[in-house]
């Protein structure tokens, strides 16, 4: 019988801040990857995993950040494994943050203030923020109010904007690239899938807007790459961030599976819309290989 553990990735690289612990070494990255290799049969998302025989490894990434192509790709590519990035399409090309790499350096790069204030009718208030923890709480309270409000969350980085002058530089590292850029590091070791549009929390979403984030992705990344993508994985991934109806919209779309983001291994003949992951962090080896090992026993 079958049985797939899938990892969850976002990025490889070396950041000089990273809040939601989502950066993985390249050199722990390397050393992740060859120890799969020489102990597991890695498997692709996309593939057919009814037709597997035994234990199976799958790699995935989410978001679609320029260190899976530039920093990961070249060490798939030396030890020819397969893994899948599900990309997020809204800045493609638009030398913009995702928002919550825009609060992040909002908060931590250059805001030499100490009072903090958002105008807003209902959540308007200002914040006290001196020290490096007051402004990661306040990190923390921000995300959850964009994630619940993200009518609001343009306007609200839109005013952070303004606190103080914007330094380009420290924003670069969490930039996407361009359609052009992607196309040309593209290699079939890591293939597409879709991640919406915006990433949002879609079970906070009409049936029509969730379409339409979910066909959205789907069709910019099928026009950049000239292929069909035909996985996906929802933004945030947790059981209440998508609902029965998207699950539907996958399938509606041509989807024919999704990944979601809570742990747990796939048994044969199991749901292929909510695919449990495991999020993998900046482990070294040793690390990695308990945490690898400890996955597997869990379940
Ligand atoms: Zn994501």
């Amino acid at each position: 019988m079958g049985k797939v553990l899938t990892l969850l990735y976002h990025r490889v690289n070396e950041l000089e801040r990273d809040i939601n612990l989502l950066a993985v070494s390249a050199d722990n990255f390397y050393e992740h990857m060859r120890w799969l290799k020489e102990n597991y049969q890695i498997v692709r998302f996309e593939e057919d995993w009814n037709q597997l025989d035994g234990e199976a490894v799958c790699i995935t990434f989410d978001d679609g950040y320029a260190d899976n192509f530039t920093k990961a790709l070249p060490i798939l590519k030396e030890l020819k494994i397969p893994a899948t990035v599900f990309m997020s399409t809204g800045n493609i090309g638009k030398k913009r943050e995702f928002w919550w790499d825009e609060l992040e350096s909002d908060l931590f790069c250059r805001i030499s203030k100490d009072e903090l204030e958002l105008k807003d009718d209902v959540f308007g208030c200002k914040w006290i923020a001196r020290n490096r923890q007051e402004r990661k709480n306040l990190y923390e309270t921000l995300h959850w109010l964009m994630i619940n409000n993200r009518t609001k969350m343009w306007n609200w980085l839109q005013q952070m904007e303004n606190w103080e002058d914007v330094l380009e530089d420290d924003r670069k590292i969490n930039y996407l690239l361009d359609a052009g850029e992607y196309r040309a590091l593209y290699s079939p070791e890591l293939t597409i899938g879709a991640h919406t549009v915006n990433h949002c929390v879609l079970s906070k979403m009409s049936v029509q807007e969730q379409e339409n984030e979910i066909c959205g992705s789907k069709e910019m990344l099928e026009h950049m790459f000239g292929n069909k993508i035909e996985v996906f994985s929802y933004p945030f991934g947790g059981r209440n961030d998508y609902t029965n109806d998207t699950k539907e919209i996958c399938r509606k779309l041509g989807f024919h599976k999704a990944a979601s983001n809570f742990p747990g291994i796939w048994k044969e003949n199991m749901e292929l819309y909510e695919i449990p992951r495991n999020i993998i962090r900046n482990w070294d080896k040793e690390e990695f290989k308990n945490k690898i090992r400890r996955f597997w026993k869990d379940t």
